[in-house]
């Protein structure tokens, strides 16, 4: 894998900086922030070196924010967190501080009474709110973005999805190759 040698985030992936770890696999690692905002607090990191997130591969992507999902289950049931704010500051000017991309997994429980979300930081635009459609238009992405996995998804082993009717889903109606797996289902990273 990529590394920064300066890196305090792939110190940690290399084992030289210990941490708190949750959950590891080949190409992502889970572990509790050292500066807790709730309990369970965690960072979910991919293993390749990348500053933000417009920088990882979709297939990379797609893997690691089911390892999101994951951990935020995982913190619901072990710690009973009652929901999550998933963040992620990507740049300086949006706060982020390591430049290695990081999914902040930080647990709420019902009993802290803030109830505080990410629309509490920032107040509204009012400008921006007049001219919303004006922006949409300048803002639209013009191209269709295709899966980064086929629905016969190799990766997810966890949680197949039960057939309601019993019936076999159609693949031969895909409309796209799967590039996206080595042989042994791993999924590939470019
Ligand atoms: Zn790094």
């Amino acid at each position: 894998m990529t590394s920064d040698l300066e890196c305090i985030f792939c110190k940690i992936i290399e084992k030289k900086i210990p941490a708190a770890v949750i959950y590891e696999d080949p190409y992502v690692i889970s572990f509790l922030d050292i500066n807790p905002r709730f309990k369970g607090h965690a960072l979910v990191i991919p293993k390749v070196h990348v500053s933000t997130l417009d920088e990882l591969g979709d297939e990379a992507l797609a893997h690691l924010f089911v390892v999101v999902k994951h951990v935020a289950k995982n913190l619901k049931e072990t710690l009973g967190a009652d929901g999550y704010n998933i963040i992620s500051n990507n740049g300086s000017v949006a706060g982020q501080v390591v430049p290695h991309l990081h999914i902040h997994v930080v647990p709420r429980y019902a009993d802290e009474k803030k109830g505080i979300g990410f629309e509490a930081t920032f107040p509204v635009d009012e400008e921006a709110k007049n001219k919303l459609h004006e922006i949409a238009e300048k803002a639209k992405i013009k191209h269709e973005i295709k899966p980064a996995f086929r629905k016969d998804d190799k990766a997810d082993t966890s949680e197949k999805e039960e057939k309601k009717d019993g019936k076999e889903e159609n693949k031969e109606a895909l409309p796209y190759e799967s590039e996206y797996f080595e042989d042994n289902g791993v999924p590939k990273f470019r």
